[in-house]
């Protein structure tokens, strides 16, 4: 995004104007959190704002600021879609293919809306006529306050602005352990905590709201976790019938992937959590150093994401997915053990 590229949004924001901000589907404290961020800032300029996410998040990011306003286009379609035909200006976050919003994506093609995507996924599409997408960012809760930042209004952040924008730089960078964390990261977290963001608090509301349940089910994956010492590699399996059994509400497996990554000498760490409702296995994929499970998922499991984060998803059997896994992972030996 160019000086030039700022130029223009300010001058097309200095007038009141319908916006859309829309998340990835099944989005997550950053994809919640940016949009969020950004509504609250646009609302200051008198323009009628509406984050419509394609479905429902989990219920740990359901105290939010402004979270109770957010539309959900699989149980409110109609709605949604007159506000995305009708848009001005239309924010995409934190994704950069426009499948990635599932259902959404015909109407978000069809609208005639200038588009504006703030992303940090490898790859971008180029769907958007404004495209601010850096790879380096933790988050693009960092992108959305340096985008405010670029439009010279940072004064203008507040309590919930703050609150918003920390949520994400805090889930995205797994509460600032992750190699994406960098030295401007700490200091725009510093400045969102001057500006009102509680991070006890967030960091509270975010991860202490474990139901026991969630921890029995998470007590499940653990024992199902398997290593591949040859490859470097950690898996975890959560069947559909486990899912049922500890009574899994969305969310509840977020995050379980990272434990493989804590063992010892292991370097790849996947969890393969089958949806019986969707018809796939969805699956993460986590790595250490230069190992990119983008280009692993992006091969294997029509996935992608980050070096050191991506999703993917199969639609064979659980047990079919875990085999091809099994079967791909020694072409990648080489690389998993020059890490
Ligand atoms: P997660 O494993 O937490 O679902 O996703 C890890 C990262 O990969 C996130 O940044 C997410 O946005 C991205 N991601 C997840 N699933 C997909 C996918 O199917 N395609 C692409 N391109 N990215 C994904
Ligand atoms: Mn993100």
């Amino acid at each position: 995004m160019t000086q030039q590229d700022i130029e223009h949004i300010k001058q097309l924001l200095g007038s009141p104007k319908q916006i859309v901000i829309v998340p990835h589907k099944n989005p997550d404290g950053d994809a919640m959190g940016s949009t969020l961020g950004l509504y609250h800032y646009l609302k200051k300029f008198n323009h009628e704002v509406t984050v419509i996410s394609p479905n429902d998040y989990p219920d740990f990011l359901k105290w939010i600021p402004g979270e109770n306003t957010v539309l959900k286009h699989d149980s409110q379609t109609r709605g949604s879609n007159n506000l995305i035909l009708k848009a001005d200006i239309i924010f995409t976050l934190d994704f950069n293919a426009l499948h990635r919003t599932g259902n959404m994506e015909s109407v978000l093609s069809e609208s005639k809306a200038l588009k504006i995507m703030i992303d940090h996924h490898q790859a971008p599409d180029d769907y958007a006529k404004y495209i601010f997408s850096d790879i380096s960012m933790s988050s693009t809760c960092e992108m959305v306050y340096l985008f405010i930042d670029k439009l010279g209004d940072t004064e203008k952040i507040d309590t919930h602005i703050a609150t918003c924008l920390y949520v994400g730089i805090m889930t995205d960078t797994g509460s600032f352990r992750f190699s994406c964390t960098t030295s401007q990261t700490h200091r725009i977290a510093a400045n969102l905590i001057e500006k009102g963001a509680n991070n006890s608090q967030i960091h509270n509301n975010v991860y202490d709201t474990n139901t026991y349940e969630k921890l029995q089910l998470l007590g499940c994956a653990l024992n199902n976790l398997k290593i591949i010492p040859e490859s470097r590699t950690a898996y975890i399996t959560l069947s559909q019938e486990e899912l049922n059994k500890y009574n899994y509400k969305k969310g509840d497996t977020e995050g379980i992937v990272n434990y493989g990554l804590s063992l010892n000498n292991i370097i790849l760490a996947a969890i393969f959590i089958e949806d019986k409702q969707e018809g796939i296995v969805k699956i993460s994929f986590r790595s250490k150093g230069n190992f990119s499970v983008n280009e692993f998922s992006r091969a294997h499991f029509e996935g992608g994401g980050h070096t050191n984060a991506a999703g993917g998803k199969s639609y064979s059997s659980l047990n079919d997915t875990v085999e091809k896994f099994i079967s791909i992972l020694p072409t990648y030996n080489k690389a998993l053990n020059n890490e």
